[in-house]
């Protein structure tokens, strides 16, 4: 039963095997980077997904249209998710085109950076803004459908799931980057509180903290040589990852096969978080 993360027999029965087959799934900031990755390995794994953008239209659109070629619905939506009003029109929309959700990635996020004494007010409150009370807002609008429409037992054994993209820096102190820093470990504190309030309901939350990934927010850290030496200085496994790392973990989470996982953290960076300063002894 290739790709299928469940145990065969374990699970609801359906002539697909694909662990996602039939979920309707939104993915926050994924016209780029590890957001469009994760939509794709969703796509992969059977889920209709809607992509979230918030520039970058065309690029939107040609996930979208590569998606539907794996056979499964995909949809494109404009919302800043910091933005009540646009995180509300964009459930409306995903539910109209889908019918339901079952799956929300909170993934959008941004960093600002700045030694603290010349952070601006404004720095500080657009990175608060979408990284984390974007991801309160979206994962509110997600549980409302979720009760809303109850259990869908021949989709998944959970009414509902909601993964929260944190970072390695939801526990690693980053100097001049403290309005990043205190989003992530936000997140991860909305997360498990979410997780706490809601598993009675038999609705998952769970974390994805990526440690150095290739994408377009770390360009810097990557595109050169010294950089990148400099980098692998910090990740144990002496790799950068990629944005499919994360989209892998992202598409096991959302399954059957993790339904007995929730309020926790799945730290995917290579090591990061095992004090690589301390390899050598200490
Ligand atoms: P990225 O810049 O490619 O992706 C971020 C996406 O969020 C972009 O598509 C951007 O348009 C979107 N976005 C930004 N503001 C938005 C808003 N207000 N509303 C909706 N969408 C918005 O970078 P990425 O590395 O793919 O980042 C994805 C997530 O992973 C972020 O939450 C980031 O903090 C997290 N992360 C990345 C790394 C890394 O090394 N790349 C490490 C740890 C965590």
């Amino acid at each position: 039963m290739e790709g299928n993360f469940g145990r065969p027999g374990h699970g609801p029965a359906r002539g697909d095997a694909r662990p996602l087959y039939g979920q309707r799934a939104l993915v926050t900031g994924s016209s780029s980077g590890i957001g469009r990755a994760i939509a794709r390995a969703l796509a992969e794994a059977g889920a209709d997904v809607a992509l979230n953008y918030t520039r970058g239209e065309a690029a939107a659109e040609a996930a979208a249209a590569e998606f539907r070629d794996l056979g499964v619905r995909a949809v494109t939506v404009k919302a800043d998710v910091s933005r009540e009003d646009e995180v509300e029109a964009m459930f409306a929309h995903t539910i109209t085109a889908f019918g339901t959700l079952d799956i929300l990635v909170n993934n959008a996020g941004l960093q600002q950076d700045a030694p603290v004494e010349t952070m601006t007010l404004e720095q500080w409150n657009r990175v608060i803004g979408v990284n984390l009370t974007g991801q309160f807002l979206c994962a509110r609008a997600a549980v409302r459908e979720f009760k809303r429409r109850g259990p869908r037992p021949e989709v998944s054994r959970a009414l509902g799931k909601i993964i929260c993209v944190s970072s390695v820096h939801e526990i690693i102190p980053w100097a001049g980057h403290v309005n990043y820093a205190a989003s992530k470990g936000g997140v991860m504190l909305m997360m498990k509180t979410l997780a706490q309030e809601l598993a009675a309901d038999r609705i998952r939350v769970v974390g994805i903290a990526p440690g150095a990934i290739r994408t377009p927010i770390n360009r810097e850290a990557w595109e050169t040589p010294e950089a990148y030496a400099s980098l692998l200085k910090l990740v144990p496994y002496k790799r950068i990852g990629e944005p499919e790392d994360i989209a892998a973990a992202a598409a096991w989470l959302a399954s059957d096969a993790a339904d007995y996982i929730t309020g926790t953290t799945l730290f995917v960076d290579g090591g990061m978080t095992l004090y690589p300063g301390f390899e050598s002894g200490g």
